[in-house]
C-alpha cells in the first residue's frame, strides 16, 4: 500500500514536472541539448576530417564552408562575413641540431610569427638565461648578444599558469630584443617531449626566430651547460608567409519575433593552431554553438530578440575575426544586449566570467536558475583578455566568457595532443544545455537593464581590475590608447 501510494505520488510529480517542461522553452531546450544530437558527429568531422585549421590555410577554408553548411542544414540563416587578416603565417618545417659537448637533434617547433631562417639554418652559441627574469638578463650582460638564449619554464598545470606563461613571454621577449639576441629557445612547459604553439608575444610584429624545444631535450642542454659544457644550436625554420588576405567569420542567426533589432550573441572560434586538430581549443565549442542553433530551430523556438551564432576566425593569430565584427557592426553595438564566448575546452561550465559588471553578474545568475540542476554555478565578476569577448568588452558591450573547469585543458592546450579523444563529451553536452538556456534567457527576458558602457566606464573597469597588465602582454594596450581598438571617446 505504502509502495503503491508513493508510486502514485511519483507519477503525479513526474506529470506535473512534464507539464511544466512542456510549457517552458528553456526546459524543452535542456532536454533536447542533453538528448541525442549531432554534436559529437560535428566534432568528429571538424577535427578528424578537416583537422588543424590555421587561418589562411586550405583546411581553414574548408572549415568555413563546413560551418556554413552546418547552419544551413540546421535551418538557420547564415552568411560569411569577410575581413582582412594582417599577414599570412604557417610553419612548413622546423628542425634543430645541437653541436659541441653533445651532438643531437632536439624536437623543436616555432612560435607563431617567428621569423624564418636561411635554408641551411641559423647557427650560434646556446646560452641559458634561467627563467629570463630581469636579474637573469642583467647577469648575462653583453655575452648573449647575437646568441640563442635558452629559457627555463615551469611545467604548466593550471589556467593561472597559462596566463603567467603569456605575461612572462612578453617580458622575456622584450628583454631579448633589447639584448639583441639571435633568437629565443623556450623549454616546453609540457612533459614527455610534447610540443605546443603559442604566438610570439609581439604577434605579427615579431622580428626574432623563436622556438619551443621539447622539455626533455632542453633539460639535457641545461645540464650540460650547468656543468660547463659548450653548445651551439643550428636552427632551421621554413615558413609560408605572405601579406594581408581575406578570411571569413561565419554568422548564423535566428531572428527575434518581438525585438529583432536587439541581439544576443554566442560565439566560438573556428580556427586553431595546426599541430593538433583543435579539439578542446576550440572545435568542441564550435560544435556546441552549432548544436544550440540546431536544437532551437528543431524545437521551433521563437526568441523575442535575435540570437546570433558566431564562428570566429583568426582568433589564435590576433583575435581578428571578432575585432572585425565589432568594426563592421559598430552601428548595431548599442543593440547587442549581451555576447558570450566559449573557449576554455570541455571542462564543465561552472558559471561565467562577467567582466567586472555587477549588473551582468546579477542577470546571468537569474539566467542560470533555469539550469540549477546542472550546477552549482558561481560567476567570477572579472574581465577576461585573450579570447573573442575582448573587442566587445573594449566597446563596452556586456560580455560573458564561459568559466570552465580546467581539467584536461592545460595539458593539451595548443599541443599536438589536442585531438578529439581529449574532449569530455559528457561535459560538452551539459555545457551546451547551460549555454543554450543562458542565451535564451537574455533573448526573452522582458526588461534588460544592461547598458553599453562608454569609454570612461571601460577605462574605470581597466583601472579597477589592473587590466592594463594582460592588455600590454597581448599587445592591445596601444590600440586602446589610440582608439583603434575599443570604444572611441
Ligand atoms: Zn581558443
Amino acid at each position: 500500500m505504502l509502495q503503491r501510494s508513493s508510486s502514485i505520488l511519483f507519477i503525479s510529480f513526474f506529470f506535473a514536472f512534464f507539464c511544466v517542461a512542456q510549457n517552458s522553452d528553456s526546459e524543452k531546450l535542456v532536454a533536447a541539448m542533453l538528448g541525442h544530437t549531432q554534436i559529437q558527429d560535428d566534432l568528429h568531422e571538424l577535427c578528424d576530417k578537416i583537422g588543424g585549421r590555421v587561418t589562411g590555410t586550405e583546411a581553414n577554408e574548408k572549415a568555413i564552408e563546413w560551418g556554413v553548411k552546418k547552419f544551413k542544414e540546421a535551418g538557420v540563416e547564415v552568411k560569411k562575413e569577410a575581413f582582412q587578416m594582417p599577414s599570412l603565417w604557417d610553419e612548413k618545417n622546423c628542425t634543430a641540431k645541437i653541436k659541441g659537448t653533445a651532438n643531437f637533434s632536439p624536437r623543436v617547433v616555432s612560435r607563431a610569427f617567428s621569423v624564418g631562417t636561411p635554408p641551411d639554418g641559423l647557427e650560434a652559441e646556446l646560452i641559458s638565461v634561467g627563467y629570463g627574469t630581469e636579474e637573469d638578463f642583467k647577469k648575462s650582460g653583453d655575452k648573449i648578444k647575437d646568441k640563442f638564449i635558452l629559457v627555463t619554464t615551469d611545467e604548466l598545470v593550471e589556467l593561472g599558469g597559462l596566463f603567467k606563461e603569456y605575461n612572462d613571454a612578453h617580458e622575456i621577449e622584450g628583454r631579448a630584443l633589447a639584448s639583441q639576441v639571435k633568437g629565443v629557445v623556450y623549454m616546453s612547459s609540457r612533459p614527455k617531449k610534447l610540443l605546443f604553439r603559442h604566438l610570439a608575444s609581439r604577434g605579427y610584429n615579431n622580428t626574432l626566430p623563436i622556438v619551443v624545444m621539447a622539455r626533455d631535450d632542453a633539460s639535457r642542454c641545461l645540464r650540460i651547460l650547468d656543468k660547463g659544457g659548450k653548445l651551439n644550436i643550428n636552427l632551421s625554420i621554413e615558413l609560408t608567409t605572405g601579406g594581408s588576405y581575406t578570411s571569413y567569420n561565419v554568422i548564423g542567426e535566428i531572428k527575434g519575433n518581438e525585438k529583432p533589432d536587439e541581439i544576443v550573441l554566442i560565439g566560438a572560434h573556428l580556427d586553431s593552431w595546426g599541430m593538433g586538430t583543435g579539439a578542446n581549443d576550440n572545435g568542441c565549442n564550435v560544435s556546441l554553438v552549432i548544436d544550440i542553433a540546431r536544437q532551437m530551430t528543431l524545437l521551433g523556438i521563437k526568441p523575442k530578440r535575435t540570437i546570433r551564432f558566431a564562428l570566429w576566425n583568426g582568433e589564435e593569430q590576433c583575435i581578428c575575426g571578432s575585432y572585425a565584427y565589432t568594426q563592421q557592426h559598430e552601428k548595431e553595438l548599442d543593440k547587442h544586449i549581451v555576447i558570450a564566448s566559449i573557449d576554455i575546452g570541455s571542462g564543465k561550465i561552472t558559471g561565467f566570467f562577467t567582466g567586472h559588471r555587477p549588473d551582468l553578474d546579477a542577470e546571468t545568475k537569474k539566467a542560470l536558475e533555469a539550469v540549477a540542476s546542472l550546477g552549482p554555478f558561481e560567476n567570477a565578476d572579472v574581465p577576461i583578455v585573450g579570447t573573442d569577448n575582448y573587442d566587445f568588452m573594449m566597446q563596452g558591450v556586456p560580455n560573458l566568457v564561459g568559466k570552465q573547469e580546467g581539467a584536461n585543458y592545460c595539458s593539451d592546450y595548443h599541443c599536438e595532443s589536442d585531438t578529439y579523444d581529449k574532449v569530455n563529451l559528457q561535459n560538452l553536452k551539459i555545457n551546451s544545455a547551460i549555454a543554450a538556456v543562458t542565451m535564451l534567457h537574455f533573448a526573452n527576458v522582458d526588461k534588460v537593464t544592461l547598458k553599453r558602457h562608454n569609454r570612461n566606464d571601460v577605462q574605470k573597469m581597466i583601472d579597477e581590475t589592473k587590466l592594463d597588465v594582460p592588455m600590454k602582454a597581448f599587445e592591445y594596450w596601444q590600440g586602446w590608447l589610440d582608439g583603434t581598438r575599443g570604444r572611441k571617446p
